[in-house]
């Protein structure tokens, strides 16, 4: 990988595992410093240790993204150790309980939207005050899914959560075009990490999910954390506003599973 990172500051949110855990180690071996965020502090260090092995200046910040006061001194620690913020990856998620909506509880309701979408947006508001008051200039990539795209039965929650945050994105970024700060989303399909072995570890569920994916196989954390690499690197200049889709062609056969 070459260094298109070099001497950029990056936070990562849901560092402690899965996907996050994956882009802290390449934003390290990109170049940059890395910040990496989560509520389990062992797993966070663990990630911290693997950035230190890619060769990364790492921190680990313990912090839930529902809830303000966090974010805020997130941010705030990640500029008093490396001095600025240049990229961020707001990752951290909950798939919430699957079930159809009569059955779905106003507590998982919340629980979800908390995290999946009030934390994106809390997380935007302070690392956008932070790039404004560098002068501007910034890259950040927020975590939707497939699921902002489409719905899934039995997922209602979870879908219009990640819907939220690709209109967020958009929201966000006209908002600080004019500053070069581009933000911009990522959506996968199915990727193996912990979250993927929670939902779909069932025989006949694994077996029907996996036939959406023409690749036929679920997606690797790296493949993901490659493209997020790319989007907050110079080279993605132009790219605001926007999303990516990585679903092993899940989107073009939705409707003939193979
Ligand atoms: P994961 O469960 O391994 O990772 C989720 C991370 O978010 C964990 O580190 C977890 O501790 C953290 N987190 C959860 N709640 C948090 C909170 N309140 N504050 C801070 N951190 C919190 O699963 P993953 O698959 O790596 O998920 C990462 C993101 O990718 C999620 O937003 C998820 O919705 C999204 N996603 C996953 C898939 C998939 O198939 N795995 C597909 C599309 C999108």
């Amino acid at each position: 990988m070459t260094r298109e990172l070099e001497g950029k500051v990056g936070l990562v949110t849901g560092g402690t595992s899965g996907i996050g855990r994956d882009t802290a180690v390449l934003f390290a071996r990109a170049g940059a410093k890395v910040v990496v965020s989560g509520r389990r502090e062992p797993e966070g260090k663990e990630t911290v240790e693997l950035v230190s092995a890619a060769g990364g200046d790492g921190l680990f910040v313990k912090a839930d993204v529902s809830k303000a006061s966090e974010v805020d001194a997130l941010i705030q620690k990640a500029v008093e150790r490396f001095g600025r913020l240049d990229i961020a990856f707001n990752n951290a998620g909950i798939e919430g309980v699957w079930v159809p909506i009569i059955k779905q509880s106003e507590e998982d309701w919340d629980r979800t939207s908390d995290i999946n979408l009030k934390g994106v947006w809390l997380c935007l508001k302070y690392e956008i005050r932070q790039m404004l008051k560098q002068g501007g200039g910034g890259a950040i990539v927020n975590m939707a899914s497939i699921n902002g795209l489409i719905g899934a039965a039995g997922a209602a929650a979870y879908s219009a959560s990640k819907h939220g945050v690709m209109g967020l994105t958009k929201a966000a970024a006209l908002e600080t075009a004019r500053s070069r700060i581009r933000i911009n989303a990522v959506c996968p399909a199915v990727i193996e990490t912990p979250m993927r072995e929670r939902l779909f570890d069932a025989p006949l569920v694994h077996k029907y999910v996996l036939s959406c994916h023409p690749i036929g196989r679920f997606g690797r954390p790296t493949e993901i954390a490659e493209a997020v690499v790319w989007m907050c690197s110079d080279r993605a200049s132009f790219m605001t506003g926007q999303s990516l889709v990585l679903d092993g062609g899940f989107l073009a056969g939705q409707n003939s599973p193979s």
